[in-house]
């Protein structure tokens, strides 16, 4: 049997050394002896998403399409719910549905996704599923960092040669670098965007800091109306606009790595099923290539699907929002609530809804790494993300 370099490496004690260091978003790669390709590999460490897009799509993003620029190279975008949700899961349960059907169908052996520990249901714990039951018990977000990769070693040693893994964005990077070393005859990525994460901690301090029962969350949402959804134990809905969160106070509560990040929507997975393109209540498909489609066709008799739309103009109020969240301004309630129903009934939706998301979160990141890491703008940042933030006046 071949022996791989980082096979001779040592053994690494979880989380003893990240070579990323703050910017470290515990993807889980460097609890492995795939630590030995960290410098390669670490999406903190070296930006190179243009480069993998081209290896696994075939080609980068076309810039020139503002389709593309912003949701990465696709052959088809759509809005999707399943017909009969899975109950508990985080949207109608596409995603563990497509993992689901994989197993049953003898596509791969095994699927890399996250339960939660028995003590806490938002501690992540990633794991091999190998049947529908284990990928069930992986459902909804588990709204924090998580070593996904952590598993990878299991694969290897478990002789598994078909694999699914779901992931976000940064640990589908790291994973991407180090796919040839797996020893793999197939590896199908099926991401989630990703945005705003959090470790333990910090999550425990978002939920106290922004809901009435934090003790009792089951599940949130940043959602398409402009309000965070919490849902609680006894299946209640509390909804919080987000011009009212206490930004003063939430500041430093994402993790540096997710302040740092510029692949929101997942470029380098084969199929991506997030929200935020589709409109309320769907979930927003994006196939980046034959390998998505191979997945999506496995379950498209159980979905509803309809044409992404886009309305509105997302561009006044992303400009209007970069000094308030820079200054920490923070709204009265009453006033938040207003403003929340307001761009509701005007406010981009759909793919806008989407742009206006991307657009602030990577003005605010581009600045938070201008102030925090400045040697690393240059390099960190894609060509993609330099011309979206190109488009709006930052403070300094
Ligand atoms: C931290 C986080 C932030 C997100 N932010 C956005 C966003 O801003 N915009 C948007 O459109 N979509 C976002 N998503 C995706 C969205 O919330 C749903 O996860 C997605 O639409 C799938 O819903 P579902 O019902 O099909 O998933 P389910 O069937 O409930 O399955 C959820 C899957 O997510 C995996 N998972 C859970 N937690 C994590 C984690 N921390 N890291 C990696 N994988 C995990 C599980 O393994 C599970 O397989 C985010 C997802 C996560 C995990």
């Amino acid at each position: 049997m071949k022996v791989f370099p980082h096979q001779k490496a040592r053994a690494i004690k979880p989380g003893s050394r990240r070579p990323a260091k703050e910017l470290c978003s515990d993807c889980g790669l460097c609890d492995t002896y795939y630590i030995h390709y960290v410098k390669e590999a670490c999406a903190f460490l070296n930006q190179q998403i243009g480069e993998l897009e081209e290896e696994h799509h075939g080609r980068s993003r076309n810039l020139n399409s503002e389709d593309e620029r912003y949701f990465g190279v696709h052959q088809e975008m759509m809005a999707a719910r399943k017909q009969e949700p899975i109950p508990g899961a985080q949207w109608t349960g596409i995603v563990s549905t497509i993992a689901c059907e994989m197993l049953t169908a003898g596509i791969v052996e095994g699927v890399v996704c996250v339960q939660n520990t028995k003590e806490d249901r938002f501690a992540p714990m990633p794991v091999i599923a190998r049947t529908p039951e284990e990928v069930l018990a992986a459902k909804v977000n588990k709204p924090t960092l998580s070593p996904n990769l952590s598993v990878l070693e299991q694969v290897a040693e478990s002789g598994m040669k078909r694999l699914l893994v779901i992931g976000v964005g940064c640990q589908i990077q790291a994973l991407r670098a180090v796919e040839q070393q797996l020893g793999l005859e197939k590896l199908y990525v099926l991401g989630t965007p990703c945005v705003d994460n959090v470790t333990r901690a910090g999550l425990q301090k978002f939920l106290e800091t922004t809901s009435k029962s934090p003790d009792t969350v089951v599940h949130y949402e940043f959602m398409q109306d402009f309000r965070v959804h919490f849902k609680h134990e006894d299946g209640s809905i509390e909804k919080v606009p987000f011009f009212g969160l206490k930004t003063n106070q939430l500041k430093d509560v994402f993790a540096p790595s997710c302040m740092s990040c510029f692949d929101y929507v997942n470029g380098l997975a084969d199929l991506v099923v997030g929200y935020m393109g589709a409109p309320f209540g769907w979930q927003w498909i994006v196939v980046r290539n034959d390998l998505g489609r191979e997945m999506l066709d496995l379950v498209k008799d159980k979905l509803d699907t309809q044409a992404v739309m886009s309305k509105g103009d997302r561009q006044q109020a992303v400009q209007q929002s970069i000094p308030a969240y820079d200054k920490g301004v923070t709204l009265p309630l009453w006033a938040a609530k207003i403003m929340g129903v307001v761009i509701e009934k005007i406010g981009p939706k759909g793919l806008e809804y989407a742009r206006f998301s991307i657009d602030s979160h990577f003005t605010r990141n581009y600045l938070y790494l201008k102030r925090n890491h400045p040697e690393k703008l240059d390099d960190h940042v894609p060509e993609y993300a330099k011309q979206i933030v190109g488009q709006y006046q930052l403070p300094d």
